[in-house]
């Protein structure tokens, strides 16, 4: 089975990956994750994408899409995979029908509202990327699932944030259409509710996918 998960930064996608792609045994593929990685590691894309993200910008498509390319052919794929982050356009969209079938898209809208407050408060751990809201943690610092190191990500401040959401309205959100047209879409609500009760809803979905 291969998925792709959509939704607005904040809407809990990463937490969704990680469930959806130990339910069904998917490599879970964050292009996020990968510069990040990358960044960390100081390599030639890395120093690129920094730029990019740091203002809260697309990374150009010929670099992220020549990554999710190659990434795609890796032996672990043969399973299934869940892109996270990717397609974030049109052009990406199109390219991905290039060189990959998906069995279904999981979009989680959400009410704008909550995302400024749900980014910024954010802390990541660095080990398993789980994400927590740090006014959950009572000053904790560590990860409840690994003990990793917790961090709040660069690009979760208000004025970053401000243009991924920008982004993701302008450039992202057409998306929906385009795999609404192609039947695609698997569309979910997330809510304030714990990530548990709409993985429920996205299982009851997947399971009558799997393939
Ligand atoms: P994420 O971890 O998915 O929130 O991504 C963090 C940042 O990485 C984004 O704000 C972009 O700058 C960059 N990025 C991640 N995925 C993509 C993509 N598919 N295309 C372009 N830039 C991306």
């Amino acid at each position: 089975m291969n998925l792709i998960l959509l939704g607005a930064p904040g809407a809990g996608k990463g937490t969704q990956a990680t469930k959806i792609s130990e339910r069904y045994g998917l490599v879970h593929i964050s292009t996020g994750d990968i510069f990040r990685a990358n960044i960390k590691n100081g390599t030639t894309i890395g120093m690129l994408a920094k730029s990019y993200i740091d203002r809260g910008e697309l990374v150009p498509d010929e670099v992220t899409v020549a990554i999710v390319k190659d990434r795609l052919t890796w032996d672990d794929c043969a399973n299934g995979f869940l892109l996270d982050g990717f397609p974030r356009n049109l052009f990406q969209a199109q390219e991905l029908d290039k060189f990959a079938e998906i069995d279904g898209v999981v979009n989680i809208n959400i009410d704008f509202g909550l995302l400024m407050d749900r980014l910024c408060g954010r802390r990541v751990c660095k080990e398993c990327g789980e994400s927590y809201h740090v006014s959950m943690l009572n000053g904790k610092t560590t990860c409840e699932r690994c003990g990793g190191e917790l961090y709040q990500r660069k690009d979760d401040n208000p004025e970053t944030v401000e243009s991924r959401l920008k982004v993701y309205t302008e450039q992202t959100a057409p998306l929906i259409d385009y795999y609404t047209e192609k039947g695609k879409i698997l569309n979910f609500t997330g809510t304030e509710a714990p990530a548990e009760v709409l993985f429920e809803e996205v299982k009851a979905v997947l399971d009558k996918l799997k393939r």
